[in-house]
């Protein structure tokens, strides 16, 4: 069964985002926006007859937009994650989100897949989200009723469900730069090398003071994949590493503080006990090289 085509009257394709907030407001849910399609797409195609109402962003230059600040990049939600990837200023400075960037699927498929779509598709495997919750991003959405920038760790509420209002559009993801020393770190573990959905991934920040007696941990800052229902920080594990020293950082420790932050199930890619222990590996490797 394939989906229909929605008729020119229900193909909304605003050139303002104004216009798009307005249109958001008068119809809410019985509009979905459409960026890049990609997840879209494979939905309509499984099985529903018809488009529905559409909204969509694709002449929204303002939506688009890659603007290097001082402190911070701020990605429009429609910038691809080709350009993200190629981005030179988020090569350089974010290179966790670089290479994210560049493991959402194939290259055809990076073309169009937007960053906000990749977030408000809100898949707990998504690749992108990891890395922003490690980098501490935050993201502004915006209405008819106005605009409001919260962090990104506690965006996704529940599986598939975010802090989004109905007649909210994400308009940004602001990813600040981490400080110039520390030790950035992101794995994702798949079937194959590319084009897989993970098992886990991992992106860490990890920020360190030296002394003569070694790194001591100032700052540790991680974002997960496929392992709870959202894409997950672990708050526990970041608290349980302030202020250790490196080299004294064990094993047990780290996987204790990951049994409270960590929600792994077993489903068709992985088992629950697997992700566990990938997900402790992957830090205590993101810890050895941060030494
Ligand atoms: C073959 C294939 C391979 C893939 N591989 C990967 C992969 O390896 N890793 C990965 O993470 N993903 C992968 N994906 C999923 C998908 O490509 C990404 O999630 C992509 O980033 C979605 O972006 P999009 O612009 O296409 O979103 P769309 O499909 O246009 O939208 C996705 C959702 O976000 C909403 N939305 C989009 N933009 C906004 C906005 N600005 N404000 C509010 N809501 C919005 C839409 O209403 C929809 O609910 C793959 C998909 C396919 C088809």
């Amino acid at each position: 069964m394939s989906a229909g085509a929605a008729s020119a009257a229900d193909w909304h394709r605003p050139s303002s985002l104004a216009e798009a907030l307005a249109i958001r407001s008068r119809a809410g849910s019985a509009v979905v926006a459409i960026a890049g399609c990609t997840d879209l797409m494979v939905g309509w195609n499984a099985g529903a007859r018809r488009l529905p109402p559409v909204l969509d962003l694709s002449a929204l230059d303002e939506l688009a937009a890659i603007e290097v600040g001082p402190d911070a990049v701020t990605i429009g939600a429609a910038a691809s994650c080709a350009r993200i990837a190629t981005h030179p200023v988020i090569a350089a400075r974010l290179g966790m989100l670089a290479a994210s960037a560049r493991q959402t699927g194939s290259v055809a498929i990076q073309n169009r897949a937007t960053l906000g779509g990749n977030i408000m598709n809100a898949s707990p495997a998504a690749d992108n989200p990891p890395v922003l919750l490690a980098y501490g991003a935050r993201v502004t959405l915006a209405s008819v009723r106005g605009s409001r920038t919260v962090a990104y760790e506690g965006f996704h509420t529940g599986y598939k469900r975010t802090l989004a209002e109905v007649d909210e559009l994400l308009v940004s993801v602001t990813v600040p730069f981490p400080a110039s020393d520390a030790s950035i770190h992101y794995r994702k573990v798949g079937t194959r090398r590319s084009q897989a959905i993970s098992k886990v991934a991992m992106a860490a920040v990890i920020a360190t003071t030296v002394d003569g007696a070694g790194r001591q941990v100032r700052a540790a800052r991680f974002g997960f994949a496929s392992v709870g229902p959202v894409p997950l920080s672990a708050p526990t594990l970041s608290a349980a590493l302030m202020g250790e020293r490196l080299v004294a950082v064990d094993r047990d420790r780290v996987e204790h503080a990951l049994a409270t932050d960590l929600s792994p199930v077993d489903d068709i890619r992985s088992t629950a006990a697997y992700r566990r222990q990938v997900a402790v590996n992957l830090v205590m490797q993101a810890i050895a090289e941060a030494g």
